[in-house]
């Protein structure tokens, strides 16, 4: 753990600025060791930079165990995702879902001071080439599936992660579903008596199928439907879209026809439903998959037609109700208003992370980082000044907002179009 620093025995936080995604009142508050905020002095707080404060980001569908490399995917080792979530925590990201690892080695890391919380799936579960050959090391058959996925919970995965369809990668042929719909609702039904959740790889049509199966997040979801998320939204089923990681595959070169196209109607049909999940209540989270980062996803979720406000929920406190992230202190803040600019996300001011506020290294130093409009946010900064408020000594008085239609589109994957 030594590429980790951190300061220990602080037992609370002092903010000054806004509460984010939400919150549009500058205050003084301060944060207690299980993260709750409050508008009375704690005596001793330690006192972060920034104007504005978060709950930690959190990284719902993340593989720290996983590389995306020029040669295609790559599995690595226990030290090297512990490395990855290390780096993943300096950049804010408090919690983390690992939503597949080779052999479920990700069940091996322990938690750490400095480490993100982290709620892990344990192997992938697919049959036989219906999934990427480095990272499936077992094939797992229809009458394997429930066994499978119980002796992934027994060695610890909160969640199991199903490959519900693939490509025939010895055909060649594009997605179709891998399991019969009843194995999933009996895998479904197994995973939660023995107290995890499951969550399932969909790109196909038949979504709404794994949703009335009894299953608890979809992940792309790019064959969703206005029906599935009314099912869902009933169900308190979650949705990660991924945008990201759909771009990423629409940009590769050798995509066949068939299959760009279907992942075209996808990527319209995520931008028609995102509206929509959120009206109803569906958890939508972010998830950065093999590809991305937080920020960019965020960024995306916007671009695709979500609320600047409900993306950044979808990377924080929306993902932390649904996976029960637990009563610790993590803070994130930052000097510039991340809902102008999510650029902003990838320059956090201070981390805590579980009660433990993180040394961020080779880092650019003070408030005056340009975002992706950044002109624009620099001079908004300069209205800012602190007044009274709440009866308490200190608040930011309100400024002015560069225009969204300016900061939003600004931010995409190279390469990819939205
Ligand atoms: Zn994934």
């Amino acid at each position: 753990m030594g590429e980790i620093g951190y300061r220990v025995g602080v037992r609370a936080w002092a903010v000054r600025g806004v509460e984010l995604p939400f919150g549009d009142a500058p205050g003084a508050w301060w944060i207690d060791a299980l993260g709750s905020v409050h508008d009375r002095l704690i005596a001793g707080a330690d006192p972060l930079p920034g104007r504005f404060f978060l709950p930690g980001l959190v990284d719902a569908h993340a593989h720290p165990a996983i590389s995306a490399g020029p040669a295609g995917l790559v599995a690595l080792d226990a030290g090297a995702a512990r490395a990855n979530l290390a780096a993943w925590a300096r950049a804010g990201i408090t919690v983390v879902r690992d939503a597949g690892s080779p052999g479920g080695v990700t069940l091996e890391l322990t938690p750490a001071p400095g480490l993100p919380a982290m709620q892990a799936a344990g192997r992938f579960l697919a049959p036989a080439g219906r999934y990427y050959p480095a990272l499936l090391d077992t094939p797992v058959s229809d009458a394997d599936l429930v066994s499978y996925a119980l002796a992934e919970i027994g060695r610890g995965a909160a969640w199991v992660k199903v490959i519900a369809d693939f490509p025939d990668l010895a055909a060649g042929t594009d997605a179709a579903a891998t399991y019969p719909m009843a194995v999933i609702a009996q895998l479904a039904a197994a995973a939660h008596q023995a107290g995890a959740r499951v969550a399932v790889h969909s790109t196909l049509p038949n979504a709404g199928l794994l949703v009335a199966a009894g299953v608890d997040s979809l992940e792309h979801g790019f064959g969703l439907d206005e029906h599935a998320i009314e099912d869902m939204a009933r169900r308190g089923t979650a949705w990660t879209p991924t945008i990201g990681a759909l771009l990423a595959l629409l940009a590769a070169p050798d995509l066949p026809s068939a299959r760009r196209r279907r992942l075209q109607e996808g990527r319209e049909r995520v931008a028609g439903l995102l509206p929509l999940a959120a009206r109803l209540g569906v958890p939508v989270l972010a998830g950065t998959d093999v590809t991305g980062s937080i920020p960019t996803e965020v960024a995306l979720l916007a671009q695709l037609g979500l609320d600047p406000k409900d993306a950044l929920a979808a990377a924080s406190v929306w993902p932390r109700r649904f996976l029960g992230a637990a009563g610790t202190a993590d803070i994130v803040t930052y000097h510039h208003d991340p809902r102008d600019d999510p650029g902003q996300l990838a320059n956090p001011a201070a981390v805590v992370a579980a009660g433990i506020r993180l040394l961020l290294t080779g880092r650019r130093p003070g408030p005056r980082r340009a975002g992706a409009c950044g002109h624009t946010v620099a001079k908004a900064s300069k209205s800012l000044a602190w007044v009274k408020v709440r009866s308490t000594k200190v608040s930011a008085s309100p400024r002015a907002s560069p225009p969204r239609s300016c900061i939003w589109p600004s931010m995409a994957i190279p390469g990819a179009r939205v």
